[in-house]
This record gives structure tokens, sequence and C-alpha cells, in this order.
């Protein structure tokens, strides 16, 4: 089986459609799995809602699903985040939000634990440093784990032995081989990337190989900026996807 990797879609429907067409030359759509945030900030959400159920989709809860449906308050998102949210819930359908109500925090399937932020506060923890890397070592039930929330591309391993992890950066083209250590994997952000590469970013993972391809690819940008200023979203957020920060 090969399975779409993707976190962060963020209702971004030209990035989502980029990543899809792109999963499918590489006949990688068996399922379609999502770690968090399939809305947010983005101006398409029920567009992306419904591409992505077309496929088998497994999906966790981000911040920003969980507030846009009321399961968790606004509070800690910075002013355009929050006004962006507000805009998100008052566009969804009853069908959309009772559907991204129904995810889970956290999801096992094929051996990798999912989760948006990491396990120690799922929708809330950045897994940047090592710190949180370890914390989320100590509590992964599985070999590897599939985490979001950075928009940033990442690779931990763990070494037996050695307290401290290895942060490897993921770019365009590298392909992690899932063997006996232990990793945490961030494929980066499909939908607003914020490693200064403004290309959205997925991965693919044959469960047979047991491999997991990154992949950066360029999308249309002003089509999703339009639609942006249409909708009035903030205009920091639309300038952010020119640059991927
Ligand atoms: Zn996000």
């Amino acid at each position: 089986m090969r399975i779409a990797l993707l976190t962060d879609v963020h209702a971004n429907l030209a990035a989502l459609e980029a990543v899809l067409r792109h999963a499918e030359d590489q006949r990688a759509l068996d399922e379609v799995w999502v770690a968090g945030d399939l809305v947010g900030y983005g101006p398409q959400p029920g567009e992306c809602l419904a591409l992505m159920q077309q496929y088998p989709l497994f999906a966790v809860a981000g911040n920003h699903d969980a507030a846009a449906t009321g399961g968790m308050s606004t509070d800690g998102f910075n002013l355009e985040a929050a006004y962006a949210n507000a805009w998100t819930a008052e566009r969804l359908t009853p069908d959309d939000a009772a559907f991204l109500k129904s995810l889970p925090d956290v999801l096992q399937r094929e051996g990798i634990t999912m989760v948006h932020g990491s396990l120690r506060a799922p929708y809330v923890e950045y897994i940047f440093g090592e710190d949180a890397a370890l914390a989320q070592f100590e509590r992964q039930p599985t070999h590897y784990s599939l985490v979001g929330h950075t928009h940033v591309p990442l690779l931990i391993e763990e070494v037996p032995g050695r307290r401290r992890p290895i942060l490897w950066p993921l770019s365009d083209g590298d392909v992690i081989e899932l063997g006996e250590r232990r990793l945490i994997i961030n494929p980066g952000g499909a939908g607003q990337p914020r490693d200064g590469d403004p290309r959205t970013a997925y991965a693919t993972f044959d469960t047979d190989d047991r491999t997991i391809a990154c992949f950066r690819l360029p999308y249309d940008i002003e089509s999703t900026q339009q639609a942006m200023t249409a909708a009035k979203l903030p205009e920091r957020l639309i300038r952010r996807l020119t640059f991927g920060r």
C-alpha cells in the first residue's frame, strides 16, 4: 500500500490539489493521512474537506480544527489566526463541523502514531527541539510517529545509548527508511509552509518497502492568495504564503 502523508492543509485548495495530483502520479493514494489542521487560515475549508474525503482518509484533529468547532478556545491564537478561525467556523457546514469534531487526537495505523502537536500536548506543543522530542519518544507507543503543527519538515531520530536525538531537516527527494531506530516524522506544512520554502510539502509512505519519500512541489500560490483577498482574510496571512514563513 502507498499512502499520502500530509499535515497542516489549512484550507489551501491549490496546495492540496498539487499534492494529490503528484501523489496520484506516484500511485500513493491508497490512503490519505492528515496529521491535523485540515482547516484554518486558508480560504477553502469546505472544498478541501470535500476533496480529502474522496479518498480513504485517516486524520487527527489539530488546534485549528478544534477551535473552529468549539473544542478549544482561540485565546492562545494570535489576532490574525483567531480572526481566520472565526471566519472558518462561520463557513463550516453542519456536516463539515461534525466531521472535524469526530476526528480523534491520536490515531495509530500501520505502526505509526499520528498526532498534531505532540503526545504530551496534542493541540499545543511544537516538536522543534530535543526536549519536546524526548518527551514524545517517552510517550510514543509505536516505533514511529507522524506529527505536524510546526509547518517545518523535520525528521528526529532516537539514538540508543545516547540521550540526545538527532534532528534532520527534510528536503525534497529525501527518503526515510523505517528501520530499527525510533523516529518522529514531520512532512511539513502542506497548506502554509514555514521553513522559508513556499512550495507545498508532503510525503508518501510505502508500507511494503517501509520507506517514506519527501516532496516539495510548486503550486498556484496566487490563486489561494486571490481567494483569501476576496474573503478579506488578514493581509499578513496572505503575504506569508509568498515567502513560506
Ligand atoms: Zn497548522
